[in-house]
């Protein structure tokens, strides 16, 4: 090949390489095709913790609630599975909140403050632990995921069932009792921001 028709060649090939890029910017944009496949893929990519995951479906088991002054759902889990669920509600069978307004009933606060407080309902936890007693399941060192800080009373019923761990997502009203007691015990008690 002479010197003037490797030069020729070369051009050729430039102009060549050229014309490809002129027509990659010519080509006109897809929008971006999202299938299920790769939505799931990206959530997957994505994908929440266990603590998460239970958190999110305490936070759901709340929607069921019929004492609207709070909402509280409660899940209760030994190893990795889910053997209890619980809101707050009035005792089956019997009117609810929702139906016949609150019955409320001045009660001393964590803080040392009465307020009215609804006393109607079954708390979400005290549910959860009595699902778990009717079908016979042992509560010993399972998690018990809240979307609100438990109160005193639930707290115990917990303690009492063989809770080793607890999970909240809303600080709604901290009882030190809670607190201290759990430090005593070596229960851990956390929050889930
Ligand atoms: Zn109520
Ligand atoms: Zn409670």
């Amino acid at each position: 090949m002479s010197a003037w028709e490797g030069s020729a060649h070369q051009e050729a090939a430039e102009r060549e390489a050229r014309e490809k890029a002129r027509e990659r910017e010519t080509l006109p944009r897809l929008p971006e095709v999202v299938t299920l496949e790769a939505a799931e893929r990206k959530v997957l990519a994505g994908r929440v913790s266990w603590d998460r995951y239970f958190a999110d479906l305490a936070e759901a088991v709340s929607k069921r609630g019929t004492c609207d002054r709070k909402k509280v759902g409660a899940v209760l889990v030994v190893g990795k599975r889910i053997v209890a669920t619980g809101y707050n509600g009035a005792l089956a069978g019997l009117p609810h909140c929702d139906e016949v307004g609150h019955d409320l009933v001045d009660t001393l606060g964590p803080d040392g403050v009465a307020r009215p407080n609804c006393v109607r309902t079954v708390h979400a936890e005290a549910n959860a632990v009595a699902q778990a007693a009717r079908a016979g399941v042992a509560l010993e060192g399972a998690t018990a995921y809240v979307n609100t800080y438990p109160c005193w009373p639930c707290f115990r019923l917990l303690v009492s069932a063989g809770i080793a761990r607890v999970v909240y997502t809303d600080a709604y009203r901290p009882d030190e009792r809670v607190q201290a007691s759990a430090k005593r015990l070596g229960i851990a008690i956390e929050r889930l921001a």
